[in-house]
């Protein structure tokens, strides 16, 4: 039995507790720690036939506990908890220690968290953690940020313990300094989302205008996840929509209360693009759309308004149809990444950092609640070039764009038709289309903003910037 561990964790709720158990599997001595000590030793007791555990009542002895330089995993709800336990532990570290922070905080207070640590000599670590519980446990796919030295003493544990791509490969890299993993773990958020809302969209179309059942659009989504939709995402729909619920026969899905719930990450990767300037509209419809789930008053006093009733295509038309609904689904997602990765790029410009896309896909392969066969296809796309403008600027991706426009336009013309929603799928057309237009009405827009407000605009063939005297010729 070790006097000494080479990790600790503090925060020993669902996810603590399993990272602790994961990295206790591997083989390392862990130090556990936990406000309420009843989890410690809960923990202990439950999993500590699993490897080797110190279980610590105070910080002082969780703290002593850790073999030096120490790696102290914090574990705890994410905001002013974080902020609590890095000031009950901070004092007792000394300089070249690490405080890795796992919990899912925004990455503007790890930016300052880690510039404050910086000045007592203290390493920290945002760290994004994906896959949930079972992930955690298992192999989760990790986004650590900080300082890169810390990624040397650090970062062979972490492959140790992280999920590993179909190649081998573990799913975890040093992301870039101080907030760069808890940004790249939240636009992976996002882009879960867009992934989810999308998906919806999907069923929504097999169920109202190809007039399917649950079971059998689970059938399909099964056959789309032999494809190059192949995704845990896609997987675990397709379970979803087979599952018929004990108490009364009827499909899951229909007995559920139709109103989604977010935490909040993703609505931060909408808030911080448009800090940033980067359109990622299919991610900010996938938000709203929760959020307009969630007003049922207004959905409820909104359900006499006019439009169409939807009304099931024939049984050779429906067939087609859902394999329009794959095309359009698979062009939609290309789009969101593109977004999603755009925000990346746009926050590497903002802050500095050195992010390497192709890098952050490969560790999304495995682990994660958006692993997906895909992600191999945005790896050999940065691969290829690593200062790619846009994933739209890929040849492959383009040409498979290409090949699906025309059922991606025929299923949102059925949709719109049927008064089925599809915001996501309509928001990446759009998308699509203004990134590939030659003129878009912003000139008619800087017009009426020179008209109202002496804005000035500039000229497509001079250069300059130009006000008109509105109204001087009349
Ligand atoms: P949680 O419910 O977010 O947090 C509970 C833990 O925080 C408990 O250990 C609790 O201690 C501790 N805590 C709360 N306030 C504290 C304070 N003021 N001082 C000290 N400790 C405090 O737990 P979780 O679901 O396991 O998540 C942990 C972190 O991982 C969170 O930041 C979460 O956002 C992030 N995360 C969660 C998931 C997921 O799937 N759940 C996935 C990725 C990341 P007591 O036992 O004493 O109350």
């Amino acid at each position: 039995m070790s006097t000494t561990a080479q990790i600790g964790v503090t925060g020993l709720a669902v996810m603590g507790r399993n990272l602790a158990r994961n990295f206790a599997r591997n083989g390392y001595t862990v130090a556990v720690h936990n406000r309420t000590s009843a989890r410690t030793h809960a923990l202990v007791a439950e999993f500590g036939d699993e490897g080797e555990f110190i279980a610590a009542e105070t910080a002082k002895d969780f703290v002593a506990a850790l073999e030096r330089p120490r790696r102290l995993v914090v574990m705890v709800k994410a905001g002013e908890p974080t902020d609590a336990v890095i000031q009950e532990f901070a004092p007792l570290l000394e300089p070249g220690d690490m405080i890795i922070d796992g919990g899912n905080a925004h990455f503007a207070d790890t930016r300052r968290r880690e510039r404050e640590l910086r000045e007592q000599g203290i390493h920290f670590v945002g760290m994004g953690v994906s896959g949930g519980e079972e992930g955690a446990l298992n192999g989760p796919s990790i986004m650590p940020g900080g300082p890169k030295e810390s990624y040397d003493s650090l970062g062979p544990m972490l492959e140790k313990i992280s999920a590993k791509a179909a190649d081998g490969a573990p799913c975890v890299t040093h992301v870039g300094p101080d907030g760069a993993g808890h940004f790249v773990k939240m636009v992976h958020n996002g882009i879960e989302y867009a992934d989810m809302q999308l998906i919806g969209e999907a069923y929504q179309l097999l169920r109202e205008v190809a007039g399917y059942s649950p079971a059998r659009i689970a059938e399909i989504f099964r056959t789309w996840n032999t494809g190059r939709l192949d995704s845990y995402l896609i997987e675990i729909t397709a379970e979803v929509l087979a599952h018929v619920d004990a108490a009364t026969g009827k499909p899951f899905v229909d007995v559920v209360v139709d109103q989604a719930e977010q935490k909040g990450t993703g609505r931060w990767t909408v808030q911080i693009a448009l800090d940033l300037g980067v359109p990622v509209s299919g991610i900010a419809e996938a938000v709203f759309a929760r959020s307009l789930s969630g007003h049922a008053d207004l959905r409820a006093a909104s359900r006499g308004l006019a439009g169409p009733k939807a009304s099931p295509l024939s049984e050779s038309e429906a067939a087609a149809f859902a394999d329009r609904v794959e095309q359009a689904l698979y062009a939609s997602k290309i789009v969101s990444y593109t977004q999603g990765f755009h925000e990346i790029d746009a926050a590497r410009a903002e802050y500095d950092w050195d992010i390497d896309l192709g890098a952050v896909s490969a560790i999304w392969r495995g682990g994660c609640i958006i692993r997906a066969a895909f992600l191999d296809r945005i790896r050999a796309a940065y691969d290829a070039r690593a200062d790619l403008p846009s994933l739209l600027a890929d040849d492959a991706f383009a040409r498979e764009i290409a090949s699906a426009q025309d059922d991606w336009r025929e299923v949102l013309v059925a949709a719109t038709r049927q008064g089925v929603p599809t915001p996501g799928f309509s928001a990446a057309l759009a998308y699509y289309d203004a990134l590939r237009a030659a003129r878009l009405p912003a000139a008619l827009t800087q017009g009426q903003r020179d008209f109202f407000g002496a804005h000035t605009y500039r000229r497509v063939d001079r250069e300059g910037s130009f006000h008109t005297l509105w109204g001087a010729d009349r």
